[in-house]
């Protein structure tokens, strides 16, 4: 069974499916403009009421790490990655890099989304490609 984040009671959904693409879901406050990922229900800043919002498929690298030995449910090795998001949001999430050379800051990426562990069950989440 593939679970998505956000199926549990405790998860926030993160994820949805949009012109049948997945898109990475977040939130933007209705004041002062400034976008959360996971989304918030109100604004860490002022408090007003956040609106969800779908993020950017496009990305770039901040910092990248190569990931040699993996834990329970993940197989290595892969990449991980700091990327930033044009609406100025930061994620920590897995790289699919197939470049000649490491990821550098600046390098753009693209998000899409994959199963990121297998057990205890297969989770979906967000998987950067690059280089672009
Ligand atoms: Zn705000």
């Amino acid at each position: 069974m593939t679970r998505l984040p956000g199926e549990h009671a405790l998860d926030q959904q993160v994820l949805r499916k949009s012109n049948e693409r997945w898109r990475l879901v977040g939130s933007r406050c209705a004041s002062c403009g400034k976008v959360f990922f996971p989304p918030r229900t109100l604004c860490a800043d002022d408090l007003t009421k956040c609106e969800e919002r779908l993020l950017s498929t496009q990305g770039t690298v901040y910092e990248a790490s190569h990931i040699r030995v993996a834990p329970v449910g993940f197989t290595a090795p892969y990449w991980i990655a700091y990327v930033d998001l044009p609406e100025g949001v930061r994620l920590f999430a897995q790289l699919d890099w197939r470049g000649d050379e490491p990821p550098r800051h600046g390098d753009a990426v693209e998000c899409t989304v994959r199963v990121v562990r297998t057990e205890p069950h297969e989770v979906l989440g967000p998987v950067f490609t690059g280089p672009q």
